[in-house]
């Protein structure tokens, strides 16, 4: 009878998936080999890439302010609905920053080519939903040209993108008015929710984030010295009105922007079945019927 009981239990603890028994991390490298497979299977193969820079941001906060907001709302989204999640990434496009102190500026074919070596990695092992979640302005014209280039050749994957978000109406008023891009009250506020022991208020208003405006140009002609021309210290907006408490409404709406995304990923069938589709097609364009 006894042996019985123990063949049962046995038995019990193997039909258990491991992720059940115990919790497993949202943190890709912080999970065992095994786990990891678990992990994939848990998160349906979605995974988060959280995309920061290394730039200065004003005279009172780090350099990797954008890295450690994005991963804070990722990896507490992933909390919520979970999603495995990239380890820190911070190789993209901050050429305007290349006279401040601590700028890393990798050229662009790298940009671009270690973010698809990276993407299919991911892909390789699992990840065949990739969400990359952007935390920095700069790259904001880059990952929707990335995520374009994935129509230049087959992929067994979907690269997704969830732009740098504004602020929604409501919540704590704002203190400033004006520009308010970089460093400013917005990412200040953030950064006091994120990490707090980082944002030196004291040192907020030793530069100028005013709009400098030194081009005379129409609003829609791009060029890219534009932003020097308009604020050369790598300073936008005004730091020291910063709060937590604007910073804890803007930090939950991303982070809730994020879950969504997460939850529309894992529900989403179409877009890798209409890319299979598009692919087989394009490898015989003129048999395209309408
Ligand atoms: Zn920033």
């Amino acid at each position: 009878m006894q042996r019985i009981v123990v063949m049962l239990v046995l038995l019990a603890s193997c039909a258990i998936p491991e992720w059940v028994q115990s919790k497993l991390s949202t943190h890709w490298e912080e999970l065992t080999a095994a786990d990891f497979r678990s992990a994939i299977s848990q998160s349906k193969g979605t995974c988060l890439l959280p995309f920061g820079i290394l730039e200065k941001h004003g005279p009172h906060m780090p350099l990797g302010t954008d890295l450690l907001d994005v991963r804070y709302a990722a990896l507490h989204a992933a909390e919520k609905e979970y999603a495995v999640v990239f380890p820190e990434y911070y190789f993209g496009q901050i050429f305007e920053a290349r006279h401040e102190p601590g700028t890393v500026a990798y050229s662009a074919h790298l940009q671009l080519e270690l973010l698809q070596e990276t993407t299919d990695e991911m892909a390789r092992n699992g990840c065949k939903k990739i969400i990359i979640v952007n935390g920095h302005g700069g790259n904001e014209n880059l990952l929707p040209f990335f995520a374009q280039t994935q129509l230049e050749k087959p992929h067994d994957y979907v690269v997704y993108v969830l732009p740098v978000l504004e602020a929604p109406p409501g919540g704590p008023p704002k203190k400033s008015s004006g520009p308010d891009m970089h460093a400013g009250e917005s990412e200040t506020s953030k950064m006091l929710i994120a990490r707090p022991d980082l944002v030196h208020m004291d040192r907020a208003n030793q530069e100028s984030g005013a709009d400098q405006s030194r081009l005379k140009l129409p609003d829609d002609l791009y060029t890219a010295i534009w932003w020097y021309a308009r604020f050369p210290n790598h300073y936008s907006g005004e730091g020291g009105a910063a709060t937590k408490k604007r910073g804890e409404f803007e930090m939950s709406h991303w982070e809730d922007a994020i879950v969504e995304a997460i939850r529309a990923v894992k529900a989403d069938q179409e877009s890798l079945q209409l890319q299979n589709e598009f692919f087989e097609k394009a490898r015989h364009p003129l048999d395209t019927q309408p």
